[in-house]
């Protein structure tokens, strides 16, 4: 048997015009054509043709007399020919010969047969892995798929190593080139391999890859598959093969013997027909036609994913710097809303607070109380124990009013030592009382000085048409009249004439 490559095109022509050749004796002499005639006849079809005299010589230092081939056709062309020889010349009947070349057609179809077998079930098996792959998209990336399913893919695909390159990323699995090596390998294909189709050697030096003798991994054919991650980026998915060293039995050294006859050169037939040997080295098994098409099918899955995962991993980062802004923003926001040292809110907040009030209670009627209140003899404090003593008082009055602040209850600093209180939904009377025990919590608390620390207190309820103007001004009256009437005590703001009316609802 010899496979089509091994045919030299001259000979694999004539096969093209008859698929079978036959020499009945190449000891016969050719015998002229009777009645001999002046044009040239076509005898290509013609199984007694007689064959050239280089030929009938090459048989007979073959020992052969009689010779017979067929052609072996695949649905590409000539795949390779099923050659007999016979010592002694046997003249086979034209049923005989054709008997032998549908012999020849129907093992070759069932050859074929095979191997279109084993094609599909390569490709189904590939198949499954892409089904596979798709489901894994959103849960793994792309090295941890590599490092799943590079086993399975070096059994389907022959090969002894896998590698997936792109930008500063490398996954090897098996035999490959170190990580160097690849990403100079990627770099010398982007600069060759232009097109989205996947490139294979079974030779990398013969494929003029300049840094071949580097490799150390004993591998020389690779299977290499552009990845588009994005318009701009290329990836590279790799397939390496071992070295396969195959020897190949000759019958007799293919090579041409130039003779001197007649003081010219020329080519005379092989005289010996021992079996010469040949080692091929530096060759992997050749890559075939469904591989690629394969490695193309299972590349174009893997760009998918290495580019969905790039976009979840940036879509994760944008989110965590988000948050990472919107911490920074929260801190910001409490900076500029918070007393840096009661850590109650600031005069600012508190008073965005009571416009908020103000415009619930004009737009829902949903009414509120304000208690002001303002530390008794606080310079004195400062003056007898000190300025720190004096903010320590300051902290020290806000935590201890924390607990009579019920859910809803505001709390900010006024300003020096006047704090204020928002109360929704409540009515003077029980402003009122909230306000007294707020006193009483002030003047239970102990703050470690030799004298008590107590505050006074000014009550006053929304009233319909207030604005924080009106609604600070009686509450500071109150709390006047507290300070006025000795301190330690809470004054609710009564009706006085040139106040806006109380709210009648
Ligand atoms: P009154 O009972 O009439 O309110 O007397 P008072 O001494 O509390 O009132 P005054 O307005 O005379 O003094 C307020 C003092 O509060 C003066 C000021 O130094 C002090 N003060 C204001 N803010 C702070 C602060 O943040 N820390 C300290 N330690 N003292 C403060
Ligand atoms: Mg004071
Ligand atoms: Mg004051």
């Amino acid at each position: 048997m010899t496979i089509a490559r091994d045919i030299p095109p001259q000979v694999r022509a004539l096969y093209g015009v008859n698929q079978l050749r036959f020499i009945a004796d190449t000891y016969q002499d050719p015998v002229p054509l009777v009645p001999s005639l002046e044009t040239s006849v076509d005898l290509s079809l013609g199984a007694l043709r007689a064959v050239s005299p280089v030929h009938r010589q090459y048989m007979q230092n073959m020992g052969v007399a009689t010779s017979m081939s067929v052609a072996i056709y695949s649905s590409t062309g000539l795949w390779g020919l099923l050659t007999c020889h016979k010592r002694d010349a046997e003249v086979l009947t034209p049923s005989g010969r054709d008997s032998v070349a549908i012999l020849v057609r129907v093992a070759a179809q069932r050859l074929f047969l095979l191997q279109a077998e084993a094609e599909a079930r390569f490709r189904n098996q590939v198949r499954q892995n892409r089904i596979v792959l798709a489901r894994e998209v959103l849960e793994q990336g792309p090295e941890q798929i590599l490092a799943e399913y590079a086993a399975e893919w070096l059994r389907l695909f022959r090969a002894s190593g896998v590698a997936l390159v792109y930008r500063d990323h490398t996954s090897r699995h098996g035999c490959t080139p170190v990580k160097s090596q690849l990403f100079d390998l990627a770099a010398w294909l982007a600069e060759q391999w232009r097109e989205l189709n996947p490139w294979s050697t079974i030779s990398l030096a013969e494929a003029g890859y300049p840094a071949v003798d580097e490799l150390d991994c004993g591998c020389c054919g690779l299977l290499a598959m552009p990845l588009v991650i994005d318009v701009t980026t290329r990836g590279w998915l790799f397939f390496f093969r071992r070295e396969q060293v195959e020897t190949v039995d000759w019958a007799g050294e293919p090579k041409k013997i130039l003779e001197r006859q007649d003081d010219q050169l020329r080519l005379t037939p092989r005289q010996s027909f021992a079996v010469w040997r040949e080692e091929v080295r530096g060759k992997s098994l050749a890559w075939l036609p469904q591989e690629l098409v394969s490695a193309r099918d299972l590349g174009d899955d893997l760009a998918v994913l290495v580019s969905s995962h790039e976009v979840t991993d940036l879509n994760e980062r944008l989110q965590s710097e988000r948050e990472a802004l919107a911490r920074v923003n929260d801190h910001l926001h409490e900076l500029a809303t918070t007393d840096s040292l009661t850590g109650a809110m600031n005069r600012y907040r508190i008073e965005h607070l009571v416009q908020v009030f103000l415009a619930n209670a004009e737009r829902y009627g949903h009414s509120f109380s304000l208690v002001l209140f303002d530390i008794d003899h606080f310079k004195e404090v400062n003056d007898t124990y000190g300025h720190d003593e004096g903010d320590r008082v300051l902290k020290t009055l806000v935590n201890s009013l924390e607990s009579c602040l019920r859910e809803g209850d505001q709390l900010g600093r006024w300003g020096g030592e006047e704090f204020l209180v928002l109360v929704p939904n409540t009515e003077l009377t029980g402003a009122t009382e909230f306000a007294e025990r707020l006193r009483a919590q002030v003047a239970a608390t102990d703050f470690g000085l030799r004298d008590p620390v107590t505050v006074s207190l000014g009550v006053t309820e929304w009233r319909k048409g207030d604005s924080l103007k009106t609604l600070l001004v009686r509450a500071d009256s109150a709390m006047y009249q507290a300070k006025k009437c000795g301190r330690n005590r809470v004054i609710t703001e009564l009706e006085k004439s040139g106040m806006p009316p109380k709210n009648e609802n």
